[in-house]
């Protein structure tokens, strides 16, 4: 098979890899459309690996024993290699999971492991089907580009009466307008870059803001009624983000970090002055599924939510685009 490998700063290139074999439980996948994410960063910093990606949908093709998928399943590969025992596993949570498996360990091989190649291999319980209607593009952004916001606005409770700042409008942040405004609430985008600001009024933000505007917590207050926005999601990571959520919120506010790999140094006697509540936010409980893809099936700004396909073979295209911060989400096709 084919996969992607960054071989140097700024070099990417498709290589030739052995096909990985189906094990136990775990199903061969054919990779119909790997999505990016933040791969690119490596390839900016000269991360040489062949080992990339975690977003992918496709077609089961082959099994090593009878399981909870057939062969010609069209699937969402969902994240991670969960242990799907804990507590966490059975309830949904799996992206929680204590316990994850080594999959180098267990397949004797990487090979298999990354998504941005032609195969992959996956328990079969991480498989969830696609609807005959939606094809494999729209049911891609069921990972990343949806999936994220999509859990902040469960755990929000974002609904129509509400107005939601999502500060970050890369695709991630993107995602959450397309789903605070499946919800019909008001959305205020803040994002330093104008292209993405541009695509966050298109997909019908009330309001979008550059962080470098004067007087930012005012502004975005005077653009609610109750003194301040209802719900704050951070898809940013940046520090000066979480404070402007906090300044912007009114009393009782939620706010959900979705960004979570960043320190935060904000005092916690915000929150009790506040009444905020916060709520961290990763990928969704996979008992929501059922839920996002009806996301996935009625939205009608899923076309301004992908703004590239590529085929693999342009993968150093593909990533020197995202570089420049000009897309959407980006999504690349293994066979092409
Ligand atoms: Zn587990
Ligand atoms: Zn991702």
């Amino acid at each position: 098979m084919r996969k992607a490998a960054i071989v140097g700063e700024r070099q990417a290139v498709v290589v030739e890899a052995p096909d990985p074999r189906p094990k136990e439980d775990w199903a061969l996948v054919k990779v119909h459309v790997a999505p990016t994410c933040t791969e690119y960063k490596g390839f900016l910093g000269g991360h040489v690996s062949d080992w990339l990606g975690h977003e992918a949908v496709g077609e089961v093709v082959e099994l090593a024993q009878p399981g909870r998928v057939q062969v010609g399943d069209r699937v969402v590969v969902q994240p991670q290699y969960p242990c799907g025992r804990c507590h966490l596993c059975v309830v949904g949570e799996y992206i929680h999971c204590e316990h994850n498996l080594d999959p180098e360990q267990f397949l004797g091989s990487r090979n298999g492991t990354s998504t941005m190649a032609q195969y992959l291999v996956k328990p079969s319980w991480l498989l969830s089907p696609i609807p005959d209607e939606v094809s494999y593009e729209r049911a891609s952004l069921a990972l990343c580009a949806l999936g994220p916001t999509f859990n902040a606005c469960q755990l929000t409770q974002v609904a129509a009466a509400d107005t939601v700042l999502i500060t970050g409008l890369g695709p991630v942040g993107l995602g959450g307008v397309v789903n605070a405004r499946f919800r019909n609430a008001r959305v205020i985008g803040v994002d330093l870059n104008a292209w993405r600001r541009g695509r966050a009024l298109e997909m019908g933000a009330t309001a979008v803001l550059d962080p470098a505007e004067e007087d930012l917590v005012g502004r975005i207050r005077a653009l609610t009624t109750r003194n301040g926005v209802d719900v704050a999601i951070d898809t940013s990571g940046d520090t000066r983000a979480h404070k402007l959520c906090l300044d912007s919120l009114r009393r009782k506010g939620r706010f959900s970090l979705v960004q979570g790999f960043a320190e935060s140094p904000v005092g916690l006697g915000h929150f009790v002055w506040s009444g905020h509540a916060l709520f961290g936010a990763w990928h969704y409980n996979l008992g929501d599924y059922p839920q996002l893809m009806e996301v996935i099936r009625r939205s009608d700004l899923l076309d301004l939510l992908v703004s590239h396909v590529f085929p693999m073979s342009r993968l150093q295209d593909a990533y020197e685009l995202q570089t420049t911060g000009q897309c959407a989400k980006v999504l690349l096709k293994p066979w092409e």
